[in-house]
């Protein structure tokens, strides 16, 4: 069933080339649970508040954490979600060949260079220079290799992370900002397992595919500064930012494939989509799936903060 558009907020109103582009974009690494429906729904809800396409990309470059009919299974619920994209999806496994081009570009211009550091040598270097970190953390890269591979063979590929805050204004968290290079150091673009990162995949598709607006979840938000200066290395546009809130479990922890989340029961997927847009401050809705989800985008509550 068609879902009627609204009108558009004149306040969106850029001039007759406003154009948006959004995507849910999840990895196969399970079917979606009541969290990662938040984030499917709200990406859905905010292309179509704002008559913009939306766009799914399976995210199966981390072939080892895949699950084996995972993709086609996530496909199937948002389909009985009601959740159709526009296009047909994009598989990331298919787009070796762009990864590579745009590593092959930051190596050409000495934005990324190769790593020969095993994560004992990380640790090791870092305690060398009195660097603690706190349980469960990452630990910063301390830029062993920016400066050659000290005779150890190559392992993965980094960006040459520049010093300094990188600063963003989230639609939903507000102002952000972060010093990546302190934080993280130099990122991973390609792993020692030769695997593609998140981080380059995800710029390198998003301006593919003409992505203008990312709505994913909060637990992403602290990935955003890295893919900011990636986009900046590469000469990539950067989309707005929306991050969604977190369903969290019983333990307080946000739920997740890890903590046992359930997958969403698909005979009830109003229930789902009930429990989801509760989360987005959307009210309850009854009757049938694209009345309620009409109903959504007409009341979508991020659409003044949308540019
Ligand atoms: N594939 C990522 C995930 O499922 C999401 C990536 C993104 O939205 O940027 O957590």
């Amino acid at each position: 069933m068609h879902v009627p558009t609204p009108p558009l907020d004149p306040r969106l109103r850029g001039g007759d080339d406003l154009r948006y582009a959004g995507r849910f974009a999840p990895s196969p690494t399970g079917l979606l649970h009541a969290g990662s429906l938040v984030a499917a729904l709200a990406s859905w809800l905010d292309a179509r508040a704002q008559r913009g396409t939306w766009l799914v990309r399976i995210e199966d470059v981390d072939t080892p954490r895949c699950v084996p009919g995972a993709a086609e299974g996530i496909l199937g619920q948002l389909a009985a979600c009601g959740l159709h994209p526009d296009a047909p999806p994009v598989w990331q496994s298919t787009r070796g060949a762009a990864y590579q081009a745009a590593l092959d570009r930051l190596l050409a211009r000495g934005l990324a260079y190769p790593c020969g550091c095993s994560r004992k040598d990380i640790e090791a270097a870092l305690a060398a220079q009195g660097r603690t970190r706190a349980r469960g953390e990452e630990a910063p890269y301390p830029g062993t290799c920016r400066d050659g591979l000290h005779g150890k063979p190559a392992r993965a590929v980094r960006l040459r992370v520049p010093a300094g805050m990188v600063a963003w204004t989230d639609r939903r968290l507000g102002p952000q900002a972060q010093d990546v290079a302190q934080a993280v150091g130099d990122i991973v673009l390609r792993r020692a397992d030769c695997l593609w990162a998140y981080q380059l995949a995800v710029v390198v598709d998003d301006a593919w595919q003409g992505i203008t607006h990312v709505v994913r979840g909060e637990d992403l938000a602290d990935n955003t500064p890295r893919q900011l200066l990636l986009q900046q290395a590469l000469g990539l546009p950067t989309p707005s930012y929306l991050h969604t809130p977190l369903v969290l479990a019983a333990d307080g922890q946000k739920l997740s494939k890890q903590n046992g989340a359930q997958p969403l029961d698909l005979a009830q997927p109003l229930q789902a989509l009930n429990a989801a847009a509760a989360v987005l401050g959307l009210p309850p809705r009854h009757g049938t799936v694209p009345d309620a989800l009409a109903a959504w985008v007409a009341a979508w509550p991020f659409l003044q903060s949308g540019r």
